[in-house]
């Protein structure tokens, strides 16, 4: 009797082993975080958020994005689906569709409708575009659907890429300000995300103003709150604290605190309710909550990475990221959960800012750069060739080259001078260079992994580092440069000892890592190596 209850113990140790998983997975994407804030930033942390990751997880100081462009919804195609644009499809978050003739977005799906109070097309999404599996997609099918997936985010994209094809839900904010669904997910909205929207909780966050978390002596490592290069806050006459929101929100409506810090904070709000309501990490089926904080975006895009309100936000954020992690040690137990952070792009400085301290740029008006090669069209070949130039991709008209009976090598090749000729351009490639890419150059390589030749354009532009597609304040990103490219990684949490990694790794490398370590199927496109850092610790 005792031998069987002993052989019985051992099989039982045995297979908890095999099935050994966390009870629930949390991705957190900041988008447009620079991993340089975390340092810049960091001794203003309380030490609870980001500095709690940093300090008892597993820090990557060197993940870049290696293909460009350096865009949302690629970034966070790319993160889950642990390959790049040229495999996944995501070329772009808009970009032109040939057979279309015209631009869609990543996650146009005119088949679905909204759930919930919005406009009709901020419902019409769904991750129908996406071409490979996600790591959420592979948690489905390993535990045949019982592990639950959900995303959430105040961009459609942030939270329908990261959820994958399975998912059991996808929830997005409306410029209304509710979290809304599509139809791809379900019939109806579920009470709890209704609920949520009858609070109106956006209305706590509008009534007060965006002032300075902390004593304006910290804010140093920022430019001055006034300054030439930070874009205008809803009809603000200056860019500077305090921020009337109030008075913002009741000219143009909720949608205004998806570009303050309390687009995070309202996330994160909502994030709570999705775990307690969908019971995510109760039960042994492994749950995985896919989050993706925009507010940092908007207002990165708007003010720049010099500027004091990206600073706030941050220590914002933290503050934020402090409060969600003490929830999950409660509702799911602090070793029960295994999490990732990251963020989809960087972003680069404002061109204006560089220029004025004598690094020799000369701002490109991108707006009108479309016009510029349609003019040189209709000079050279007496008609406009010009399709679309988009996320540094020029499409040609192949038909009408062909009735102007034009040679299309030799239009891409007088296209090609052309842009040669232009002060940010640094290099022009052909579909036919790009394919024949062979890894040994470092930013043709960049392209190739970009490229997606039944989506992509004729010729690929390569600026000169230190551009990027923006005019006058503010700031954005695309670009294969550091600035664009060079993002955190923080893994924390079940299985994860601390350590640090200096080595370069790619954003290709998340997925299959986290799949690696619950041991379930990599995503079905990825040829990424796995961090071996978390997983030899065990
Ligand atoms: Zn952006």
């Amino acid at each position: 009797m005792r031998k069987i209850i002993l052989l019985f113990t051992s099989v039982v140790i045995f297979n908890s082993y095999a099935q050994q998983r966390p009870k629930l997975v949390v991705g957190i994407v900041v988008d447009q975080m620079k991993m340089e804030y975390l340092y810049r930033f960091s001794d203003d942390f309380s030490g609870k958020g980001f500095r709690r990751l940093m300090d008892a997880g597993y820090v990557f100081h060197n993940t870049q994005y290696n293909y460009m462009p350096t865009y949302t919804g690629p970034g966070h195609a790319s993160i889950y689906t642990g390959t790049t644009p040229a495999i996944h499809g995501i070329v772009g978050n808009t970009w032109f569709d040939r057979s279309l003739e015209k631009s869609r977005y990543c996650t146009d799906d005119a088949s679905v409708s909204i759930l919930g109070k919005g406009e009709a097309d901020e419902g019409k999404m769904s991750p129908v575009n996406l071409e490979a599996t996600t790591v959420t997609d592979e948690l489905r099918l390993a535990t045949n659907f019982r592990g639950k997936v959900i995303g959430i985010s105040i961009k459609d994209r942030g939270a329908i890429l990261p959820a994958g094809h399975f998912a059991n839900w996808a929830f997005w904010m409306s410029d209304s300000g509710n979290f809304i669904s599509s139809t791809f997910y379900g019939k109806q909205l579920p009470d709890w995300v209704s609920g949520f929207n009858e609070k109106k909780l956006y209305e706590s966050y509008l009534n007060k103003d965006w002032t300075l978390l902390k004593p304006e002596s910290v804010y140093d490592k920022s430019l001055a709150d006034d300054n030439a290069y930070e874009g205008l806050l809803y009809g603000s006459e200056k860019p500077v604290f305090p921020y009337d929101l109030k008075s913002m929100y009741v000219k143009n409506g909720a949608k205004v605190i998806k570009t303050t810090p309390f687009g995070n904070s309202i996330l994160a709000d909502f994030a709570k309710e999705a775990v307690i309501n969908e019971n995510l990490g109760t039960d042994n089926e492994t749950d995985f909550l896919a989050i993706s904080f925009s507010s940092t975006d908007y207002i990165g895009h708007l003010t720049g990475p010099r500027s004091r309100e990206v600073q706030d936000t941050y220590l914002r954020l933290d503050e934020t990221i402090a409060d969600f992690l003490s929830f999950l040690d409660q509702k799911v137990g602090k070793d029960n959960y295994l999490l990732f952070l990251t963020s989809d792009h960087a972003a680069a400085e404002n061109q204006n800012f560089l220029k004025d301290n004598k690094y020799s740029l000369l701002p490109v008006a991108y707006k009108q750069f479309t016009n510029k090669l349609r003019e040189f069209s209709k000079t050279t070949f007496g008609t406009d060739l010009v399709l679309n130039y988009s996320n540094y991709n020029l499409f040609l008209d192949k038909k009408k080259i062909k009735e102007n009976n034009l040679v299309l090598d030799e239009v891409k090749k007088n296209f090609k001078e052309f842009l040669m000729t232009q002060p940010q351009v640094k290099r022009v490639y052909t579909e036919e260079e790009i394919l024949s890419a062979n890894g040994t150059d470092f930013y043709l390589n960049y392209i190739f992994k970009g490229y997606d030749p039944k989506q992509n354009g004729d010729l690929v532009v390569l600026d000169k580092p230190g551009y990027s597609a923006h005019e006058g304040r503010g700031t954005s990103h695309g670009t294969a440069f550091n600035y664009d490219t060079h993002v955190p990684l923080l893994f924390y949490g079940w299985n994860i000892k601390k350590g640090a990694s200096f080595d370069r790794k790619v954003i290709s490398q998340i997925a299959p890592s986290i799949a690696q370590k619950i041991k379930i199927d990599f995503p079905n496109g990825t040829e990424a190596d796995v961090l071996t850092e978390i997983l030899d610790n065990e």
